[in-house]
């Protein structure tokens, strides 16, 4: 019996309509209107087949009884044939439970998620008694997750910045650096996120890209599906924002002028996408590690359609009202109105205030949480400070792993806002005088040294301490 279930479910059905063109003389696409169509639909075979399985069913038997006599019964109802509670489609006792939990763990189109999404994903669309159990039981012991994935979570500062009103108004970006080199060259994903619905768009690239090369792969990549951001938060220097800045915008061609302000802040957005992004492209390239390119797509989908912790939401449900169809909702009764579907008859305009209100519920949470274990970062102009000189603050090839990783003591100069500091840097240091407070420390002098403010550390000669 299981045997044939598995053969079953991993087959899909097409119905070919097919007319043989004899009146189709002419080859030109443009021309063959309303003569020839193809129709291609994906139907999963063993369907039919649940709908005989719930009046023996261990869990369904006694509720199937009931609606048989008025279609209806508490939250349960009979539609097509099949059972449903509320409008998840019941799942008897067969190997179905665990193909579809595969299917939503590490399927085609997922990238194995955690315990959480991949329940969310199950809820969403079917019920049984135990699904929650047996998701659980599955993720945790699936082996991939157990060896390619990262343990830390939740490291480093939470400062949130202000809440988007809309979709794709306000981005983020960031690089993952470091991967194997792929054939077609590239070794680095820009990781580009809207604020607003989370929506993430993960782009190969190369390490050594310029302000320029991004630009062009944003336009073309970003602009395209989006339009035009109000504004950009990275982590990379100021130097290379502005320049990317000026070039994506003489790419759009316009007479009109625009000045454009620089906050430096940082929320952790794309952190917390590159450790999620990380743990999938672990998860789904394993031993081959020059196949991440391959791979990226599918990542990207399955992030963009896993409900996302601050909205709640997953970010398709939020860009498009409505989730693409994976391969379980191609087993979800064709006839029948999926829950995804027929929550979206509110009006969007509200659905995107609610979202609005999450994320500052989110945030501030976060911001709690984050808050509890930061220490006060408060500085005054004059103050000596160390700062740290992260990696994305040098040029392609000039950051050596064993540098220092701090400069100083160096003077505060001025307060930006309660997140960033100019710092007063030696001449011959080349990079932005703007630091996160994240990157700053008060300088502890020893006993009784002289303070001298000196420009040796350099960010490439000698070996550091960590
Ligand atoms: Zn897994």
């Amino acid at each position: 019996m299981h045997a044939r279930w598995l053969v079953f479910l991993q087959r899909f059905s097409f119905t070919l309509k097919h007319k043989p063109g004899t009146e189709n003389r002419v080859a030109d696409a443009l021309s063959r209107r309303n003569m020839l169509l193809t129709r291609m639909q994906a139907e999963l075979v063993g369907l039919e087949h649940v709908k005989e399985l719930y009046a023996e069913d261990d869990d369904f038997a006694a509720i199937w009884a009931k609606c048989a006599q008025s279609s209806q019964w508490e939250e349960y109802s009979l539609r097509h044939g099949f059972l449903f509670k509320h409008n998840l489609l019941c799942i008897p006792v067969f190997s179905w439970r665990q193909h579809l939990i595969r299917e939503t763990h590490c399927g085609g189109l997922a990238a194995h998620l955690g315990q959480d999404n991949t329940l969310r994903q199950l809820q969403s669309r079917f019920f049984w008694p135990r699904l929650r159990r047996d998701t659980l039981r599955f993720v945790e012991s699936c082996p991939i997750c157990q060896a390619y994935k990262g343990g830390a979570q939740n490291s480093g500062l939470y400062m949130p910045l202000s809440v988007p009103n809309s979709i794709w108004e306000d981005v983020s970006m960031d690089f993952m650096l470091g991967l194997s080199r792929t054939r077609r060259g590239n070794d680095s994903i820009l990781v580009v996120v809207d604020r607003f619905s989370k929506m993430s768009h993960f782009l190969s690239c190369k390490k050594t890209a310029n302000a320029m090369n991004v630009a062009t792969l944003f336009f073309n990549e970003i602009v395209r599906l989006h339009g035009l951001p109000k504004s950009i938060t990275s982590d990379r220097d100021v130097k290379f924002i502005s320049h990317f800045w000026r070039e994506l915008w003489k790419r759009l061609g316009t007479d009109l002028r625009f000045s454009s302000a620089y906050h430096p802040q940082s929320d952790g957005q794309t952190e917390v996408v590159n450790r999620t992004l990380g743990n999938m492209l672990r998860c789904l390239v394993q031993e081959q590690p020059k196949q991440w390119e391959e791979m990226l797509s599918r990542a990207e989908f399955a992030y963009n359609a896993m409900p996302n912790r601050s909205t709640g939401k997953a970010p398709f449900d939020i860009v498009y009202t409505k989730a693409p169809n994976t391969v379980i909702d191609l087993s979800i009764v064709p006839k029948c109105h999926s829950a995804a579907a027929s929550s979206f008859t509110e009006d969007y305009n509200k659905m995107l205030a609610e979202i609005r209100q999450q994320i500052i519920q989110s945030n501030s949470r976060y911001k709690e949480a984050a808050d509890v274990h930061r220490r006060e970062h408060v500085f005054k102009v004059g103050d000596l400070v160390m700062v740290r000189l992260r990696r994305e603050r040098f040029p392609p090839g000039s950051y050596s792993k064993l540098a220092r990783r701090k400069l100083g003591p160096v003077p505060i100069v001025a307060k930006i806002n309660d997140n960033a500091y100019s710092i007063g840097l030696p001449a011959d240091c080349n990079t932005s005088s703007t630091f996160n407070v994240a990157d700053i420390t008060h300088y502890k002098p020893a006993d009784g040294a002289i303070i001298s403010i000196s420009s040796s550390e350099s960010s490439s000669s000698d070996a550091g301490e960590d």
